[in-house]
């Protein structure tokens, strides 16, 4: 009864004994030269999965956003996307360091945004101006919940995107939860997009790996930035094994997350002194402020919980993000309402 339940991410989650079967039983070739049969075979899954001509695999979603912003764009050029997006707050500044891009900031909620300000944002073209040239939409959206974009407005906002001339990148590191929620398909998501990138190793549970879609000339170009940023691989096939396992046994199971991140908070926003709308949980990400007149704050009721064997990760001072994920049950998620609970009552602890 005393595992550790881990909630920080959904990175968190370790190979299944069957996963790992798929990965000692993987055929594979040199990946650099070309002739990986099991990473030709996962690209081409994901290329037509995604509706796609091709696809590149990478190590991480980062290389995977990185690659694609810099097979669109030149330096001096702009990204146009949502203030809280991935490649804004955790991804090293990169799009300015490896493509001397800028970034032009859109608000909204839940990481949303509309046709009046992309349009609002474009520069004309003149000699002063960073040249507006690549559209940028997450999906879901991490920082911003969890948030699945509605369906009218991403398509309403990437047809605008390829009026005004723009190429268009969804990054989807969670698409297939996105997909979970809404029963639409990922290549229905990818249609609006030039390029796609999605991640095999958040709640889909594989150990490593990012894939970027799109057509086979611009995939060809992510495939020199792959190697221009170091990340082409070799035997990758036993990588590429896992994904595949992932993509085919551990999609359908998504909705589990999303019934268990409903249920976490239900329980939660019962709890005195914790603030959350059960609402605002779409997918598997379930975000909690700590009430102002608590004596604890984010940090130190993360703390408590340590030292009841549940991991949750501060987001700001007084907010909390809790993931779920293949490795958390629903026996769990009681377990970890529970935690909160108690570390919640006893004010004078720590
Ligand atoms: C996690 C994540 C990434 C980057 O993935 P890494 O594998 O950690 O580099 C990119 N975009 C979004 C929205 C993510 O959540």
């Amino acid at each position: 009864m005393s595992t550790v339940i881990d909630l920080r991410s959904d990175t968190v989650t370790r190979p299944t004994p069957a996963m790992r079967k798929a990965i000692a039983e993987a055929e594979v070739g040199d990946d650099v030269l070309g002739d990986d049969p099991t990473v030709i075979r996962l690209q081409e899954t994901v290329a037509e999965l995604l509706g796609k001509e091709a696809a590149c695999f990478v190590p991480s979603g980062t290389m995977a956003n990185q690659t694609a912003i810099r097979a669109h764009t030149e330096p001096g050029d702009e990204i146009i996307g949502h203030a809280d997006s991935h490649i804004v707050h955790y991804e090293t500044a990169a799009y300015a360091a490896l493509s001397g891009c800028t970034f032009r900031p859109l608000s909204g909620e839940k990481g949303f945004f509309d046709v009046d300000q992309l349009e609002g944002a474009m520069r004309h073209p003149a000699i002063h101006f960073p040249a507006s040239k690549l559209l940028w939409i997450e999906n879901t959206h991490n920082k911003c919940g969890g948030s699945v974009w509605p369906t009218d407005q991403l398509a309403r906002v990437a047809l605008r995107g390829r009026q005004l001339g723009l190429k268009r990148h969804l990054d989807g590191a969670r698409l297939w939860n996105a997909c979970a929620r809404t029963s639409l398909s990922p290549s229905d998501y990818a249609h609006h997009f030039d390029t796609v990138s999605c991640c095999f190793s958040k709640g889909l549970g594989a150990p490593v790996g990012s894939a970027v879609a799109g057509d086979r000339a611009t995939i060809a170009r992510v495939h020199r930035f792959r190697k221009m940023f170091g990340g082409t691989m070799r035997q990758s096939g036993v990588l590429a094994a896992a994904a595949l396992y992932a993509l085919r046994h551990h999609r359908d199971r998504l909705v589990e997350d999303h019934a268990n991140a409903q249920r976490l908070a239900a329980g939660l926003a019962e709890i005195k002194g914790i603030e959350l709308d059960p609402a605002s949980v779409e997918t598997n990400m379930v975000f909690f402020d700590v009430a102002a007149e608590v004596p604890v704050d984010a940090a130190g009721l993360c703390q408590r919980l340590k030292n009841a064997d549940v991991l949750a990760l501060p987001s700001g001072v007084r907010r909390i993000r809790m993931v779920c994920h293949l490795d958390v049950s629903r026996e769990m998620i009681e377990r970890t309402i529970r935690a909160v609970s108690v570390a919640m009552g006893r004010p004078a602890l720590v």
